[in-house]
């Protein structure tokens, strides 16, 4: 999933502040699992506004929305006969960044402003407890890593065993984190695949992750029509 967090609400209503009318749409998927653009979250954004614009004596309209993802057409589409939009002069959008950019390409003539951070692709470990567990490298090794990523979870990005600086099983950079390569390492005993640590990965290839730009992916097997993705 993707985590996010809500930007420091000051910084929110900043944005927000020179609109008298604001529409605070909340993402039913990712975000909203990580409590942080879901309609409760959207609901306490819009009654901060509030009470801040109350209290500088403003009068401002605050409406709030939701979809279930900002990410896809078909979803965003929903919003085109909502008052909530039609009538307001800025969108706080609380979707991943992915959300917010899609927003403004519906809506390339209205005010669109982000109110979360989005953090990183992770998983939930506890109530309020998320960690990093991909980058989207487009370029999958965990069949040889014993299912551990050395690209997010190694602070390096590793890719031929550790650093040497490890300490207690510990990652020299932050010591609050596991070392990768002890974890892949622990983990290839356990499944009795140590012998492919003896395995030489050359040197990778970053086109396939961000490094190349922007990335697509059209897929012509649920691709309909002369859809090339654009
Ligand atoms: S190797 Fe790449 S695709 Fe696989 S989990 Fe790590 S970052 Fe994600
Ligand atoms: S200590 Fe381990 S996780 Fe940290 S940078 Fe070195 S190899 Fe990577």
């Amino acid at each position: 999933m993707i985590v996010a967090e809500r930007k420091n609400i000051d910084e929110i209503l900043r944005m927000v502040e020179p609109y008298s009318n604001v529409a605070v749409v909340a993402c039913g998927t990712c975000v909203a699992v990580s409590m942080a653009g879901g309609e409760a979250q959207a609901l306490e954004i819009a009654s901060l506004i509030r009470k801040k614009a109350r209290a500088g004596g403003r009068d401002v309209e605050v409406t709030v929305t939701s979809v279930i993802r900002q990410c896809d057409m078909e979803f965003l589409d929903a919003l085109d006969d909502r008052a909530e939009i039609y009538g307001a002069e800025c969108v706080l959008s609380l979707g991943c960044g992915a959300g917010v950019q899609f927003m403004a390409e519906k809506y390339p003539y209205k005010i669109i402003v982000p109110g979360l951070d989005t953090t990183f692709i992770g998983v939930n470990r506890g109530l309020g407890f998320w960690t990093e567990m991909c980058q989207g490298c487009g370029d999958c090794v965990l069949e040889k890593t014993g299912g551990i990523c050395p690209v997010s979870r190694c602070a390096k990005s590793h890719f031929n065993g550790p650093c040497g600086g490890s300490s207690g099983g510990r990652c020299e950079i932050n010591a609050d984190a596991d070392c990768a390569w002890q974890l892949i390492y622990d983990r290839l005993k356990r499944i009795n695949q140590t012998d492919r640590l003896l395995e030489i990965n050359p040197a990778r290839d970053w086109r396939a992750s961000r490094d190349g730009g922007p990335r697509k992916l059209v897929r012509a097997d649920v691709t309909v029509g002369d859809n090339d993705g654009e």
